[in-house]
C-alpha cells in the first residue's frame, strides 16, 4: 500500500516554461498549482529554487529479469541480438529466484534515485518453471510504494517456435502478469510470425489486456509484422491498447511502403516504442559501410500522429553492457540518432521518456495537473531541453507527496591560481 503524504514545492519552473510556480500536494495528490499559493501552515516544504519540477520519468520498455547480469555466464562476443538471445538461453537454467529479485531490486533503487517511477518490463515466459515471472511479481509487490512496475508476458523463444511458450504465457497471465507480449520476427517464418500476432492479440482481447510486442527488431526491409499488428489491433477493437516495440526494420523499408504503413499504424491507435541505446548498438551489425542506424522512424511516426515513447530496454545484460536507469541518457541518444534537433523535436524527446511513455503504459494520474498523483522529479535544469543537454541532476524525487530520493546539486569549482572565480586567459601571452 502506497502511503499518501502532504508536501508544498515552492518556486519551481514547469516543463511548459511557467516560472515561480508552487505545487501543493495533499494526501498524495496534486491539489493546486500556481504562483505564491496560500497554503495551510506547517506543511512540509521543498524549496525548488527555480529549478524544473517535472512529472517523473517512465520507461516504456525494459527487461528487468535480465538486468545486471552482464558477464553471466560470459560476455556477448559478436554484440548481436541473436548471440544475446543465445546467451540468455545459456543463463536461464542457472537463474535463481533470489538472485533475480536481488538484481531487480538493485536496479529499482537506481531507477527511483533517477526519478524513474514507472517501468514496463518484459518477463521471459519460456522457462517452464516461470522462475522469472514469480521473481518479478514479488519485486512488483515490494517496490510498489515507490515505483509502478508493469509486467509483459514475453515469449522470448517464440510463442509458436517454443513448444510450451503459449501455455506458459497463459499461466503467467493467470498469475497476474498484465500485458501480452510477443516476438513475431523470431518465429520460424513470416507466416508463423503473423499467426503469432493473431493468436496473441485475440488472447489479449479475450482477457481485456494490453499488448506489447517486440516487432520487426531486425534490419530486414521486408519484415511486415507491424502491419499485421496494426491490422489485428484494428480488427479486434484494441485501439490505444497495443504497442509495437523496436520496429527497427522500418528504418530500412522502402519509402513508398512506409508512406502507406504510417497512416495504418495511426488509424489503429498503435503506440510505437524505440529503444535508442539498444537499436544503435545492435542494428546494422551485418552492414559494412555505409552502416545503418537501425532506429525506427521516430519523427515521421510522430508527424503521422502516432504516440512514440523511448525505452531503456537493457542495462548490463546479454545485449548491452552499459546503462544506469537514466532516461535522460535514453532521450539524448534518441535525439541524436533521429537527428531531432529543433527546439520542438528536442522537447518531444523529453515527452518520449515522460508523458508519451505514460500513455503506452496506460498510467492513470501521471502528470502535473490537479488530481494527478503527487509524483514529481526536481531537476537541476530550467527546461526539458537543458535537462537532456546536462542529463540534469535529480535534486529530489517525490512519490505520492513523500521525498524518496535526493541528490546533491552538480557543481564544478575551478582550483587555479590567480582569480578565484575566472580563469585569467591573459597569463602566458
Ligand atoms: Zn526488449
Amino acid at each position: 500500500m502506497t502511503e499518501a503524504h502532504d508536501l508544498l514545492i515552492r518556486d519551481a519552473t514547469l516543463p511548459d516554461g511557467r516560472r515561480g510556480q508552487d505545487l501543493l500536494i495533499l494526501a498524495g495528490r496534486i491539489a493546486a498549482v500556481g504562483p505564491a499559493l496560500a497554503t495551510p501552515p506547517g506543511l512540509p516544504t521543498l524549496d525548488a529554487q527555480g529549478w524544473m519540477a517535472s512529472t517523473p520519468f517512465v520507461d516504456a520498455h525494459f527487461h528487468m529479469d535480465a538486468t545486471l547480469s552482464y558477464g553471466l555466464p560470459r560476455v556477448n562476443a559478436s554484440g548481436t541480438l541473436l548471440e544475446g538471445i543465445a546467451l540468455w538461453g545459456e543463463l536461464k537454467p542457472q537463474l535463481t529466484q533470489e538472485a533475480l529479485v536481488e538484481r531487480a531490486l538493485q536496479y529499482c533503487d537506481w531507477a527511483v534515485a533517477r526519478g524513474l517511477l514507472a517501468i514496463r518490463s518484459h518477463v521471459d515466459v519460456c522457462d517452464d518453471r516461470l522462475l522469472a515471472v514469480e521473481a518479478l511479481l514479488e519485486v512488483k509487490r515490494r517496490v510498489a510504494p515507490c515505483l509502478d512496475l508493469q509486467l509483459v508476458a514475453f515469449p522470448q523463444d517464440g510463442v509458436l517456435r517454443s513448444p510450451t511458450a503459449l501455455a506458459n504465457l497463459r499461466r503467467a497471465l493467470d498469475l497476474g502478469v498484465e500485458v501480452v507480449g510477443g516476438i513475431p520476427h523470431f518465429e520460424r517464418t513470416m507466416a508463423d510470425g503473423a499467426e503469432s500476432v493473431r493468436i496473441l492479440c485475440e488472447l489479449a482481447a479475450e482477457r481485456g489486456l494490453r499488448v506489447d510486442m517486440h516487432c520487426d527488431e531486425s534490419d530486414d526491409p521486408h519484415s511486415r509484422h507491424i502491419e499485421t499488428l496494426a491490422y489485428q489491433a484494428q480488427r479486434l477493437g484494441l485501439q490505444g491498447r497495443v504497442t509495437g516495440s523496436h520496429l527497427t526494420s522500418m528504418h530500412s523499408m522502402d519509402n513508398y511502403y512506409v508512406s502507406k504503413l504510417l497512416p495504418l499504424i495511426a488509424e489503429a491507435g498503435v503506440h510505437a516504442v524505440a529503444n535508442p541505446l539498444i537499436n544503435i548498438t545492435l542494428q546494422g551489425r551485418h552492414d559494412t559501410y555505409p552502416k545503418r542506424r537501425g532506429m525506427t522512424r521516430v519523427p515521421e511516426l510522430m508527424a503521422a500522429g502516432v504516440n512514440v515513447a523511448f525505452g531503456h530496454d537493457c542495462v548490463m545484460d546479454p545485449w548491452y553492457s552499459l546503462g544506469s536507469g537514466d532516461m535522460l541518457e535514453v532521450a539524448q541518444m534518441g535525439l541524436h540518432v533521429a537527428q531531432m534537433t529543433s527546439q520542438a523535436q528536442m522537447r518531444a524527446c523529453f515527452d518520449a521518456v515522460t508523458t508519451n511513455a505514460a500513455k503506452v503504459l496506460g498510467l492513470a494520474g501521471h502528470g502535473l495537473d490537479i488530481g494527478c498523483h503527487g509524483d514529481v522529479v526536481l531537476l537541476q535544469a530550467r527546461s526539458p531541453v537543458e535537462a537532456i543537454r546536462l542529463r540534469a541532476t535529480r535534486l529530489a524525487v517525490v512519490r505520492r507527496g513523500r521525498i524518496v530520493a535526493r541528490t546533491a546539486p552538480a557543481e564544478a569549482r575551478l582550483d587555479l591560481p590567480g582569480r578565484p572565480d575566472r580563469i585569467d586567459w591573459t597569463q602566458g601571452h
